[in-house]
């Protein structure tokens, strides 16, 4: 950012980059991001998903999100895609600390976005399953399945893994538990590959992905509380989320017991 002072003579401009500008802060927030879908489509970018077969002479991205702290945001991100007519693919958790996709709040964003034409699949954690085979991870997979879709009334057809270890990065079978596996060695030879982990680009900036012409098949990975409506540090924007949960459950277990003609009293008299 330039410097407030920078006409100002007294103050010697420091050549120490900031972390908003060396981790590309700016970049993260959800008016870049309908910015960053524009640009893909302007590029002639084909939205796919990944059950879509390869098609070497056409230019493609698989536009993915691992859903992994807060599903309000990724329902605000599948909106902007549907406003701009693309599709992408979410893939959701049964097992986090941080949501619980069968809630009734959670049940119906999953039901909004899959409804916005998106699809929905499993992000699978096969450390909460202790898996460490390939015939272990099939069954996993099938029962982890088989509850989103029993509970969720949908079809799932593609998975994803949650922190990636040794063992799942050993797994590249196209299929798994019947599932097309996102980390196949299929989508690691047809398509290049550009994420958000963490919060900022570790490998390569979207933007510079997008206009790049060498790159014609492309797999973008995006993460929920990555994103946010204001510029911050990827550290704030994870507690700007976990801030804004605490107070939508706060006030809805506040207002649910007056709704029901219950106190909750508080310090101060009423
Ligand atoms: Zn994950």
């Amino acid at each position: 950012m330039a410097g407030v002072f920078e006409n100002d003579r007294r103050i010697i401009k420091p050549n120490k980059m900031t972390n908003r500008e060396k981790y590309h802060f700016d970049d993260f927030i959800l008016d870049n991001y309908r910015r960053l879908i524009k640009l893909a489509k302007e590029r002639d970018f084909q939205f796919i998903l990944h059950k879509d077969e390869f098609v070497e002479e056409r230019k493609d991205v698989i536009w993915r999100h691992d859903v992994e702290f807060e599903p309000d945001i990724a329902l605000k991100m599948a909106q902007i895609e549907n406003e701009e007519g693309v599709v992408a693919s979410y893939f959701f958790q049964l097992h986090s600390p941080f949501y619980n996709v069968v809630d009734p709040h959670y049940r119906e964003v999953f039901h909004r976005i899959n409804n916005l034409g998106h699809l929905v699949g499993l992000h699978f954690d096969s450390a909460y399953w202790g898996v460490s085979d390939e015939k272990q991870l099939d069954e996993f997979i099938v029962l982890d399945k088989d509850y989103l879709e029993k509970n969720l009334g949908i079809k799932v057809d593609t998975f994803s893994f949650h922190n990636t270890t040794p063992f799942t990065q050993s797994c590249l079978e196209y299929r798994y538990g019947g599932l097309i596996n996102v980390y196949s060695s299929y989508f690691k030879e047809h398509y290049n590959y550009c994420g958000d982990s963490l919060g900022y680009w570790r490998f390569e900036r979207l933007e510079e992905v997008l206009v790049n012409d060498k790159v014609q098949h492309l797999q973008v990975l995006t993460h929920d509380a990555n994103w946010n409506e204001e510029v911050l540090s990827p550290r704030k924007r994870f507690e700007d989320v976990m801030n804004k949960r605490a107070k939508r459950l706060i006030d809805e277990q506040v207002n649910g017991l007056h709704e029901k003609g219950m106190l909750c009293p508080d310090d101060e008299e009423v």
